[in-house]
């Protein structure tokens, strides 16, 4: 486990100390990709073990929707960011070289867990669940009081892309916008992503510097193919 670095209990996993079988192993927490569900349930409770309640898990349809989670334990909707202000409820962002992004509210307590892959982060998830966090808020502005934190992902030398669609989400995210070791185009989502949180008005980012394609410690389905997922969880306090 990675901590996160946020004044919340929250962190990152890695494919250590699970129970699933290669191409899964060990500590897959996706119940889409192929792997034995007793396994994977056997590893969400060691999850959520180490959460210390249990863990809603987002299923990512690639788009800009929030859930919002009121119970600990409740089965979350389809939507790339869940969100809540309850105390004693835990979010899990899936990813595999997409974006974990875990988010605290230090006015409120509200916490978000966001799954931010190139198209969801084209299409504006991250300022749809900051919009989220501010509806807790009754819509006060942003004051520096928000924290976030940014897991491992594929990284910019290693995310290749057509032109096309390196000019089409820069054209939105400049700072995407990056070339790989090779001197084809690519895209930096990680920093593309620490960029919008610090305009909007973050406090605190912190940003993980693994790079899931280079990490054997971490699931890459870009280099991997058929394999497992890790999360990103944040507990709300
Ligand atoms: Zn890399």
């Amino acid at each position: 486990m990675l901590d996160a670095g946020l004044e919340v209990r929250a962190f990152f996993t890695t494919r250590a100390g699970g129970v699933s079988q290669p191409p899964y192993d060990s500590l897959n927490v996706a119940d889409h990709v192929g792997d034995d569900p007793v396994d994977v349930a056997r590893n969400r409770e060691i999850v959520a073990r180490h959460a210390g309640a249990p863990v809603t898990f987002l299923t990512a349809e690639h788009g800009i929707a929030v859930a919002r989670i009121s119970r600990p334990g409740e089965l979350a909707q389809a939507a790339d960011a869940l969100v809540t202000q309850v105390p004693g409820v835990a979010l899990g962002a899936i990813a595999a070289d997409c974006v974990p992004v875990l988010l605290h509210d230090g006015a409120t307590g509200a916490v978000a867990a966001v799954h931010a892959g190139r198209e969801g982060l084209f299409l504006g998830v991250v300022d749809n669940v900051v919009a989220s966090l501010l509806d807790v808020r009754a819509r006060r502005a942003i004051d520096g009081e928000m924290s976030a934190s940014i897991g491992p992902a594929v990284c910019g030398r290693c995310y290749e892309v057509p032109d096309s669609m390196r000019a089409r989400v820069s054209a939105r995210h400049p700072s995407a916008f990056t070339s790989t070791r090779g001197g084809t185009p690519a895209l930096d989502l990680p920093r593309a992503i620490e960029a919008r949180l610090s305009q909007l008005g973050f406090g605190q980012i912190v940003r993980s510097k693994v790079c899931t394609v280079e990490s054997p410690a971490l699931f890459s389905h870009r280099r991997d193919g058929v394999t497992g997922r890790f999360a990103g969880v944040i507990v709300c306090e």
